[in-house]
């Protein structure tokens, strides 16, 4: 049977993010996963032999055979969705995107770059705009956007609607970060077990400066970047998967609670307006229990696309808090990567 679906790599396919990515493919409508990519210690090996899977159910069938390719390899594909670790994304990304190929990114590495959209499409779709500056400045016939930091990610989901509705003035987020952040093996488990880590390296500064990047504005050809302030906490606790984080926010304008509640709960944006396959019905989810979101309970909501927000009430501080849950490796890391790639499809970006 003819398989017409865009051939995409997945590169750092054996890790965290990479099986993330591969999972959420299988059976994707538009996207056909064709090449893997990973380091050296795994590369010429079957995928099923070069990778402990660990995520729930098997390994997908398509894959299982498929040989890891070299970082080096010349990639065929469409779009590479990136779960490469910073320290090596930074020339791989930029060899495939300057060779024609539509890269996004999961990295750090070129997320802040002046030319580069950090893109959350119920966000900054407009961002998109960037590519052309970054074609036109690079010479490059692809492109690299990217995806921000899984705990920010879950946080600029949830202010943008406030943002829209109210206006911002100040945000402090305390972070309760899961260990599957970390990628694999991650932190070890001698330090995580019966413990909290009150620091995640660059975490705080990557959540303070990707979200003043993403809510603010492209306009001839340059970032602007948002005009509040945002101060981050971040720490490690001993969850598998799923961040929870505790917000207080100054606002600019006058909101009850239950004007926040109701503006979470219509948010909706451009992926839903498009259908998007892996876009969440509600971008925002509200529980009303006074004991809710949980990591255990709620990661999994809207298929883990949706931020799950609760507890919103009065702060005598800032005005007013609230406590928000997400999905870390799907809507905070290979899930975002997908739905950007359905929006540069959508909107006819992807390489020809
Ligand atoms: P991980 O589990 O450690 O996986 C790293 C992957 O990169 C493996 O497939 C590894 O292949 C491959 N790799 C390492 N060096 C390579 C090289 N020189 N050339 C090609 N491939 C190489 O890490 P992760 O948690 O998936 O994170 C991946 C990236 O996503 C990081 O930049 C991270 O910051 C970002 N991110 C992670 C999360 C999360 O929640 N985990 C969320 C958002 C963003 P081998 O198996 O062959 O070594």
């Amino acid at each position: 049977m003819s398989d017409n679906r865009i051939p995409v790599a997945v590169l750092g396919a054996t890790g965290n993010v990479g099986q993330r990515f591969i999972q959420l493919l299988q059976d994707h409508p538009w996207f056909r996963v064709a090449e893997l990519v990973a380091s050296e210690r795994s590369a010429g090996k079957k995928f099923s032999d070069a990778t402990v899977w660990r995520l729930g159910a098997e390994m997908p069938e398509a894959v299982r055979d498929m040989t890891v390719l070299d970082y080096s390899a010349d990639l065929q594909s469409v779009v590479a969705f990136s779960g490469l670790p910073s320290e090596v994304a930074g020339e791989i990304e930029t060899r495939l995107a300057a060779n024609g190929i539509a890269v996004v990114s999961n990295t750090a590495t070129h997320r802040m770059e002046p030319d580069v959209p950090l893109i959350i499409p119920e966000v900054n779709a407009d961002h998109l705009a960037a590519i052309k500056t970054q074609q036109a400045n690079r010479g490059w016939k692809g492109f690299i956007t990217t995806n921000s930091n899984c705990s920010v990610m879950h946080l600029v989901l949830t202010l943008k609607p406030l943002q829209d509705a109210f206006g911002l003035k100040k945000v402090l987020v305390t972070t309760m970060q899961a260990v599957s952040g970390a990628g694999y093996p991650g932190v070890p488990s001698l330090d995580m077990i019966d413990n909290v880590v009150p620091y995640i390296g660059s975490e705080e500064e990557k959540m303070e400066t990707e979200a003043m990047k993403m809510l603010g504005g492209f306009v001839d050809g340059a970032f602007n970047t948002a005009d509040f302030v945002l101060s981050a906490h971040c720490n490690r606790v001993p969850v598998r998967d799923g961040h929870t984080e505790c917000v207080s926010i100054e606002l600019g304008s006058d909101a009850t609670p239950a004007d926040v509640i109701a503006t979470f709960e219509s948010f909706r944006a451009l992926p839903q307006e498009l259908g998007l396959p892996s876009a969440p019905a509600r971008p925002v989810v509200v529980r009303y229990e006074d004991n809710r979101p949980q990591p255990q309970l709620d990661r999994d909501t809207e298929r883990g696309m949706a931020s799950v927000v609760g507890r919103v009430r009065p702060c005598p501080v800032l005005g007013l808090k609230y406590v928000l849950l997400g999905h870390n490796t799907i809507r905070g890391a290979a899930g975002a990567g997908i739905l950007n790639a359905e929006l540069l499809k959508a909107k006819g970006l992807l390489p020809a």
